[in-house]
């Protein structure tokens, strides 16, 4: 039986409007198709082995969740998690996870919260929260389609010559509210401020990361089994065609 090992960065501190889920729906899109999915919690304190690591999840929180946790982020696992994404770690992390990969996130209350520094992005709180659902066109390399999510934000986003952008946004304020963008890529690693929890909606996300962290570990080859999605997709074209009236 194949095994894939995840790491989920502070499941206590950073996991809101159901960001858990998204671990979820990655352990049985992989069940459903014979693949074992190791979840590693990673708390405070944790010593991890990122070189055996093949995908991780970074959830969203509040700023209070995010300036308990920075610290033990960026000394305790900063130097293994960074190699590790320069290695093509498979990585997802959603908005609070997004912003700390950054180089830092300026608070509403002015606490300057220094992130990872990995992503090629900054964060600057605005006086209005961003909230509401949201739609993304992304592709992938498969043509364009949509992603959908939902928002809650102070953070303002912006980017750097050193990401590309994962979408372009159709409905909602995405990334900043201003430029259109929707999220960022960098090597394996996708951050964005999409909840919802984002992969329960959008499966095509959740077996592009399933594909790149199995061609990691097993070899370019290696084929993802088609798996159905027809409830997930059928949800996903309704949400299309209520936030941006065509499907
Ligand atoms: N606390 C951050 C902000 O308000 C992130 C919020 C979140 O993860 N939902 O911008």
């Amino acid at each position: 039986m194949m095994t894939l090992r995840l790491a989920h960065l502070y499941p206590d501190h950073m996991n809101v409007y159901g960001d858990r889920g998204n671990v979820i729906a990655l352990r049985q899109r992989c069940l459903r198709r014979g693949i074992e999915l190791e979840v590693i919690p990673v708390n405070p304190g944790d010593m991890i082995d990122w070189g055996s690591v093949d995908l991780a999840f970074f959830g969203g929180g509040q700023d209070s969740g995010q300036a308990l946790i920075t610290t033990d982020l960026i000394e305790r696992q900063g130097p293994g998690l960074r190699a590790a994404i320069e290695n093509d770690l498979v990585m997802l992390a959603i908005c609070g996870g997004y912003q700390l990969l950054g180089h830092y996130f300026l608070t509403h209350t002015g606490e300057h919260l220094p992130g990872l520094g990995v992503l090629d992005v900054h964060t600057i709180a605005g006086k209005q929260r961003m909230i509401g659902n949201i739609v993304i066109e992304v592709d992938l390399g498969q043509g364009p389609w949509r992603l959908v999510g939902f928002e809650n934000h102070s953070g303002r986003t912006f980017h750097g010559a050193g990401v590309k952008p994962l979408g372009k946004v159709l409905a909602g304020y995405g990334d900043n509210g201003q430029d259109g963008w929707g999220g960022a890529i960098y090597r394996n690693t996708f951050g964005c401020y999409l909840h919802g929890a984002l992969l329960p909606k959008n499966p095509q996300l959740t077996d592009h990361l399933i594909e790149l962290a199995l061609r990691r570990r097993y070899g370019a080859k290696t084929e993802l089994t088609p798996l159905p999605a027809e409830r997930e997709l059928a949800a996903q074209r309704v949400m299309v065609q209520r936030l941006i009236g065509r499907v």
